[in-house]
């Protein structure tokens, strides 16, 4: 057996394939670039790109791609060799410090939301020298970003990295208020749990709606469904074991630090989760382990489903963003620490996140705002479709001590004086066990919750990211002229958590009555897209995000446009399968069964004198059923050719919502039901006992 430590990051060109090719200069100008992210000279570039060529040749590669993530959510790449001709009539490799730093993929099918003219369909891909390159079958991947040639970003990666530019700016200023000089930068952090269903490949094949959507657009609940806790941590079946194994060694060659694998609720589901690592790699890894999670699941005759919900009655998938902000000496400023200055540090940061999430509950929810996602929030399995944050018990008095000058703790004991007084130790315990609440305060990091299992985390930490570096900047604003620090910080401490703490909500986010209280308290809820991506574009939204240079009014409008749109093609998408589905699959089957049993009626009645009670029954149930499909048909085929007569993406948006989306739940109704009623053998194709049980 191969030792795990010989091969993790065998395939990235990492800091120890650095140090050990480029010549020290190289190397050391190459390191500024990356942690202080200073421009990149040519000459360093083609030194780079020649020892990342040799280096990835050696290991077999034969090709390299600029890989980037465009607004469609996957990633895209697009494969060049490193041929060159040569006199002689042989080639030799090739690859240039030039090739290594831009890209010009044609942009023309990526969505652009109309930043990019017709004329102008050219994108260009610039090197991200902080995230590493990585060689995965045969090709050599350069992670990059992706922007029009009038410079707009066309990708997630871009606005990433600028959110993060914009936090370590206003955390830099707020430590220095501590007295904190020796920081040089602040980092946001991100542990993604990725949670899957595997499902059976030979049976994925046999359902249209799997293979064209990912998710099943019909199918009637089996009568055990989820039931069985035991499956939560149960032991995993050999062929899902043999999966993760080869699973964790794929990612590991890639330097990915898969750590935790076990099953999840649901039959048929799993998670993974890696060990933290800075947002931006964070992201890159996570839309990496995405990919890797697919395509190794082929090799087991399985498919991995990263639908967040795909199976209707089935607990969905999601993604669970752990987030924290650390400095380049190693401190979390999330964490409460051990003395009073501490402590009141921790507070700030803590009051800073607390209002930039209740300051910006629509970006937040926008942020992980898709087709998919909308099955899951608000529908009691993941959190409800209004953010708040969940503190746990103790925090949440001393946070009413604070704000009420009261003592903390309820004995006589002083008041709680910041800079002064030791916070108590929180235990992580009865901090980390609110599994309901969207935001969810863990000892150190906060757990954002309400990442679709599909969704790339880039959207949810630009947004985060930006509105508590908004909070920030407005804290050390006020900070930076007071007169006496202590008592300033003290008052805004107060301040802040008068005014925001009803986004605190520490019960059960499942319970109908918290959506009523949520109402009462003032806050948002977005149930769909339609209605939560408009909302990126208000006053207030526009202005913070512009402020701070993570968009621009452009891009932020064509973000919009193009989130709408990627809902809007989602669910068409789907209705066009359902009626394709209903039409030549599942009506011409019921019906069948339906004449079958029918004309065995008249058989046993020509030779008994049987009633047929049961068999009558049946056929006339299957009958109104089959009618009940056709109409339920007729009526989503008028919603297809309705949507392509609405030219505008925000109505037609809402004509999904509000239109074609009920269409397809009368249609599956009726189909559902029917299924339920026709043998199995007459069924197209493998029902949910099948699919969830099957592994
Ligand atoms: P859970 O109880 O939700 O499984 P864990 O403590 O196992 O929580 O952590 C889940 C994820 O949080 C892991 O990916 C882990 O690496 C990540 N994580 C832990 N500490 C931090 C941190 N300071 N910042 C960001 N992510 C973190
Ligand atoms: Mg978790």
């Amino acid at each position: 057996m191969e030792k795990v430590t010989d091969f993790f990051g065998s395939m990235v060109f990492d800091e120890r394939v650095m140090k050990a090719t480029l010549p020290e200069k190289v190397y050391k100008s190459l390191k500024r670039t990356i942690d202080r992210g200073t421009p990149l000279d040519i000459s360093v570039a083609n030194s780079v790109a020649a020892a990342m060529k040799d280096w990835a040749i050696e290991k077999g590669a034969t090709h390299y791609t600029h890989w980037f993530q465009p607004m469609t959510g996957v990633t895209a790449e697009k494969h060049d060799s490193f041929i060159s001709p040569a006199p002689d009539g042989r080639v030799i490799m090739e690859f240039s410090g030039k090739e290594l730093v831009k890209g010009e993929p044609d942009a023309s099918s990526f969505p652009s939301g109309g930043l990019r003219a017709t004329f102008e369909a050219r994108g260009y891909t610039a090197w991200d020298p902080t995230s590493y390159a990585f060689i995965k079958d045969g090709t050599l991947y350069i992670p990059t970003a992706f922007c029009s040639y009038t410079g707009e970003a066309l990708d997630k990666k871009v606005p990433l990295l600028r959110s993060m530019e914009a936090i370590n700016k206003q955390a830099l200023r707020v430590l220095k208020l501590f007295g904190n000089t020796k920081v040089k930068s602040v980092r946001t952090s991100v542990g993604p749990e990725q949670e899957y269903f595997l499902v059976d490949r030979e049976m994925w094949k046999k359902r249209k709606d799997l293979i064209m959507t990912g998710r099943t657009l019909f199918g009637a609940m089996p009568p055990k469904g989820q039931e069985m806790d035991d499956h939560y941590f149960g032991s995993i079946k050999p062929r899902v074991a043999e999966y993760m194994a080869d699973l964790d060694k794929e990612l590991w060659k890639l330097g990915i630090l898969a750590k935790t694998k076990h099953n999840e609720v649901a039959p048929a589901q799993h998670e993974l989760a890696p060990i933290y690592d800075t947002t931006n790699i964070a992201a890159d890894h996570n839309q990496l382990t995405m990919e890797v999670m697919q395509k190794v699941a082929l090799r087991h005759g399985l498919v991995c489903l990263l639908h967040e919900k795909p199976f209707a009655g089935v607990n969905g998938s999601g993604k669970h963003n752990n987030w924290s902000i650390s400095t380049d000496q190693g401190e979390n400023l999330l964490s409460p620490g051990e003395t009073p200055a501490e402590n009141a540090q921790f507070l700030l940061f803590l009051a800073a996140v607390i209002q930039a999430v209740d300051d910006y509950q629509d970006l937040l929810r926008l942020s992980v705002a898709t087709a998919g996602n909308d099955h899951r929030l608000g529908a009691n399995e993941a959190p409800p479709a209004v953010i708040s944050i969940f503190l746990g018990d103790e925090l949440t008095a001393v946070l009413d001590a604070i704000e009420n000058d009261t003592p903390y703790g309820g004995t006589a004991k002083e008041k709680m004086k910041l800079g002064v007084d030791v916070l108590p130790q929180f235990s992580k315990d009865t901090t980390d066990r609110n599994r309901t609440s969207p935001f969810a305060f863990t000892g150190n990091k906060f757990e954002f919750r309400m990442l679709g299992s599909s969704n790339s985390i880039s959207c949810a930490n630009i947004h985060l990211n930006a509105a508590v570096a908004e909070v920030l900047k407005n804290f050390a604003d006020e900070l930076e002229s007071a007169s006496d620090f202590n008592t300033a910080l003290h008052e805004l401490i107060k301040k802040t958590i008068k005014e925001h703490k009803r986004i605190i909500f520490n019960g059960n986010g499942y319970d109908d009555a918290w959506i009523a209280e949520a109402e009462k308290r003032g806050l948002m809820n977005l149930k769909t897209t339609a209605d939560a991506m408009p909302h990126i574009c208000d006053k207030k939204n526009v202005e913070m995000l512009t402020s701070h240079g993570i968009f621009t009014e452009a891009e932020i409008f064509s973000r919009r446009d193009i989130m709408l749109e990627n809902y809007v093609k989602t669910v068409n998408i789907e209705a066009v399968t359902m009626v394709d589905m209903a039409r030549k699959e599942i009506i011409p089957a019921v019906a069948k069964f339906a004449a079958d049993t029918a004309s065995a009626v008249s058989v046993k009645k020509s030779v008994s004198s049987a009633a047929c009670k049961y068999e009558t029954k049946l056929v006339s149930e299957l009958s109104e059923l089959i009618d009940e499909m056709d109409e339920a048909t007729t009526e989503l085929e008028s919603a297809v050719s309705g949507l392509k007569d609405i030219a505008e993406v925000m109505p037609a948006s809402e004509f999904v919502r509000d239109t074609m989306l009920p269409a397809m739940d009368k249609l599956r109704e009726a189909a559902d039901k029917a299924e339920t009623i026709t043998a199995e053998e007459y069924y197209p194709f493998p029902a949910y006992d099948k699919l969830l049980f099957g592994v």
